[in-house]
């Protein structure tokens, strides 16, 4: 095989296009191919009838390195002159219309991209970060176009911090941990467009919605699902369990504060044995906790809603589970601990999220998770100064996109 014929096969070029020459710089350390298509009448790019060639314009693509010489493919690129469409510039089997890189290159620093910083990237294949941003921008918008099925069964959706001060996105995420959507800001209009970038037909068969207790996010889903969205909303444990502890522990700085001060030393600093979970108390906790619940008997009053809360909540099969988070509501109002009333208020007015996120087992775990993915991006990237490359990363990390081109 001579060397014209080897470089056909490396660049994988079919007629009308053949290797012309191929030439060695070995002052720039730069292999650049030549490469000519020979007909005189090519096929117009809209209507594929053939047409007779214009004129060329000169056009550089960088390709793989050949041994360790940076390898560049050139081409005169033939214009056409359509009957219908006019005078077109055909597109070249090796590259994108607009790219300056061909698919094999594209492709290699895909791969790369998904195992190694930018920064690596950018030195070791001596490419600016705008060269990067730009080819992994293109295979996100290329991944998103090719997607053709998204499970969306159940989403999660979270505000992330990525840029500080306050400068925030929402991620709209499925079951799968995979990233559909990000927008600017926490705004119910932030929520929207995240939903505008999901398909239709996907998010008609949506049955959950997870989040935290966001006003915006509500209306959001509100907006889109119209009626179905009583059905969707589902809230997060976390988020109103938080709530319970933060009450929890108000009841309790006011009660040892109301005893005298000599008492108060047995009291203090036992914040941690109320929020210990089932599963993390030991002997020892089991007898402080009713040791300390014969002098605070509002914390302990609350302590018992607060456990009975998380009992119901994971232990929610019962067929009439409305009726029992009725009761525990209209119980813990009756108790006129005022911290409890409001928590218990709070319940009462998620019921329904709540109802949801227990009958599905759904909660924003995952959406949490996602969220540490993300600043532990931003971590490695040293912070990204511009906010639209943020954005394109966790695409590309998390999207669980087909990004490849398919090369010739
Ligand atoms: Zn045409």
């Amino acid at each position: 095989m001579d060397q014209l014929a080897l470089y056909d096969k490396i660049l994988q070029l079919t007629a009308p296009w053949k290797t012309e020459n191929v030439h060695l710089d070995e002052i720039t350390g730069q292999i650049t191919i030549k490469v000519t298509c020979a007909e005189s009448q090519l096929p117009c790019p809209k209507c594929h009838a053939l047409s007779k060639r214009y004129d060329s314009r000169k056009r550089y693509w960088r390709h793989l390195d050949t041994c360790q010489f940076q390898t560049i493919v050139e081409a005169d690129i033939p214009r056409i002159k359509c009957k219908q469409h006019g005078c077109l510039t055909i597109s070249v089997p090796w590259a994108e219309d607009s790219s300056r890189y061909t698919q094999m290159f594209e492709n290699h620093i895909v791969k790369w991209a998904s195992e190694t910083s930018i920064l690596a990237l950018s030195r070791q294949l001596n490419l600016s970060w705008n060269a990067i941003d730009g080819i992994l921008k293109r295979a996100v918008d290329r991944g998103l176009k090719k997607q053709k099925k998204v499970s969306c069964l159940h989403l999660f959706v979270d505000e992330t911090c990525i840029a500080k001060p306050r400068e925030f996105i929402t991620v709209l995420s499925n079951q799968k941990g995979q990233v559909l959507a990000i927008a600017d800001g926490r705004s119910s209009e932030s929520l929207l467009e995240c939903f505008s970038h999901v398909p239709i037909q996907y998010l008609n068969k949506v049955r959950s919605i997870s989040m935290d207790l966001s006003a915006a996010f509500k209306k959001a889903v509100e907006t889109r699902f119209g009626r179905r969205s009583s059905q969707l909303i589902a809230y997060d444990h976390f988020h109103i369990a938080k709530i319970l502890n933060e009450a929890l522990n108000r009841v309790r700085t006011a009660e040892v504060r109301s005893m005298p001060n000599i008492d108060q030393l047995h009291h203090y600093k036992t914040r941690f044995i109320w929020l210990k979970g089932n599963k993390n108390r030991d002997l020892d906790t089991h007898a402080q906790l009713s040791d300390q619940s014969q002098y605070l008997v509002n914390t302990s009053t609350v302590w018992f809603f607060k456990e009975q809360f998380r009992d119901i909540w994971y232990r929610s099969k019962h067929i009439k589970v409305k009726t029992v988070w009725k009761n525990w509501i209209q119980l813990a109002k009756e108790t006129g601990i005022k911290p409890l009333i409001s928590a218990a208020a709070t319940v009462e007015r998620c019921l329904l999220g709540i109802l949801n996120a227990t009958k599905y087992g759904v909660s924003n775990g995952r959406a949490e998770a996602i969220n540490n993915n993300i600043k532990a991006l931003g971590r490695q990237s040293r912070g990204y100064r511009n906010k639209e490359r943020y954005k394109t990363a966790i695409l590309f990390h998390f999207g669980n996109l087909d990004m490849r081109l398919s090369t010739i």
